[in-house]
């Protein structure tokens, strides 16, 4: 590797997924020049594709009507249907482990509903300590639904220091010790503030060999790293799809249910008429008879548009591959370190893991003289990237989009600013 822009060409003209750019709308400056987005792990850019399908939706709803139902190019009716491949191989589930409705939080709650199962021995909470803030709302809000008292009921575990790597080995051993006590533990696959990939896996046999039920929001994970849910034996797992997933700001989110679970007549679980079976929703009886898929945990007819922004979305990557994004994605943020640590400066330091086993796309940047003069120098410079206080760049390269000259152009511009 080295610091010349012609090295970051190159790289760019050897990358089989180049082309995949061109798929998207990449947002332009007043003077019409390209930003150089580096905010995928926020918002995703939007396929330039998306627009056709979901005028596909508006023109059928045009045409049919309520027969859309059944008449349209995608019929409304089984519309989901068409996501869950796409979906299920974007986190390693079986099909019908997977459904695309509501909004990641929303799904949060409806599997708690069904996962968070206390008992008076054995009702805490885990979550890592710096989680996300709505994760923890939610799972407070539990709590207090439950008739527990949120301080004591949820165990925050992870670094002294929310900034350190989260220490895998301290929360297994918090999970043998105090395993007994603890129903369920909710993590971020990939931690939204450090960029840390956790080992999902370990993680998972760990709590199984306690009895503790796992479920994982993967809302910086999915589409990021590969996942293998159904092989881990994860219980639950939600995401939203508007960040790596590029679906649309608001997008109908993902959740996962494990297969063992699927059909089971003991978990408590939300109902409404979509989750009834299609072969007898409209029957419109009195008496529910529920998919035996994750299906069941649908409450609503889907919002069609949305979900064509969705499908749109899943089909690109199909085409791509997961394995070959995540290829690409290994190296260009390999590249982005490098050229970080290139940087003659003190006031910056990565605070993502160094291996690229325990992180996804996004490197955490943390100054150590936090200006608002550095977020604002590098919008001007046209850098679409954000802070998180207390002092966090976070910089997040795509492999679907983002290029190796993105990259360089970022580290030149934020150079110049830190050395000024
Ligand atoms: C982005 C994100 C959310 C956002 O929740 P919504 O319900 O989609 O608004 C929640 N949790 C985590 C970990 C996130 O990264």
């Amino acid at each position: 590797m080295n610091t010349t822009i012609e090295y970051a060409r190159q790289q760019d003209q050897n990358d089989p997924l180049a082309r995949f750019r061109e798929k998207f709308h990449i947002p332009t400056r007043p003077d019409g020049s390209e930003v150089i987005y580096l905010c995928g792990n926020s918002l995703g850019l939007q396929p330039k594709s998306t627009e056709q399908y979901v005028q596909q939706e508006l023109d059928d709803w045009k045409k049919f009507g309520v027969e859309g139902h059944f008449e349209a190019r995608r019929p409304w009716l089984p519309y989901h249907e068409f996501l869950n491949k796409g979906m299920a191989e974007i986190v390693g589930g079986l099909p019908e482990e997977v459904i695309v409705m509501n909004t990641l939080t929303v799904n949060l709650h409806l599997l708690m509903v069904s996962f968070y199962r206390p008992t008076k021995d054995r009702h805490k909470i885990l979550i890592e300590a710096n989680a996300f803030p709505s994760d923890r709302y939610a799972v407070r809000s539990q709590l207090s639904f439950h008739g527990y008292d949120p301080p004591e009921g949820l165990i925050e575990a992870g670094s002294e220091n929310s900034d350190e790597p989260f220490p895998t080995e301290k929360f297994l051993d918090l999970l043998k010790k105090q395993g007994s006590e603890i129903s369920m533990i909710l993590l971020g696959g990939v931690n939204y503030y450090t960029g840390q990939a956790f080992k999902l896996r370990e993680i998972c046999e760990a709590a199984h060999e306690q009895g503790v039920v796992v479920g994982y929001d993967l809302a910086h994970a999915a589409g990021n790293i590969p996942l293998r849910l159904h092989d881990w034996g994860v219980d639950f797992a939600a995401w939203c799809n508007y960040k790596y997933i590029n679906s649309g700001p608001g997008a109908p989110a993902g959740a996962f249910i494990h297969e063992r679970h699927l059909g089971r007549k003991d978990l408590p679980r939300f109902h409404g008429w979509w989750g009834n079976d299609k072969a007898v929703r409209f029957k419109m009886s009195d008496r529910m008879q529920p998919f035996q898929t994750a299906e069941a945990w649908q409450l609503s007819n889907p919002p069609i548009l949305a979900m064509a922004a969705v499908l749109a979305s899943l089909d690109i990557f199909q085409e791509a591959g997961i394995a070959n994004l995540r290829e690409k994605s290994v190296k260009l943020t390999g590249y982005l370190e490098f050229m970080l640590s290139q940087i003659k400066t003190d006031q910056l330091r990565v605070i993502t893991p160094k291996n690229p086993d325990e992180r996804g796309c996004q490197l955490s940047l943390q100054l150590t003289h936090p200006s608002s003069r550095i977020m604002k120098a590098l919008r001007e410079r046209g850098v679409v990237c954000d802070w998180r206080e207390p002092d966090v760049i976070r910089i997040a390269p795509v492999p679907l989009y983002n290029t190796f000259e993105d990259v360089y152009k970022f580290v030149h511009n934020l150079t110049e600013i830190l050395l000024v």
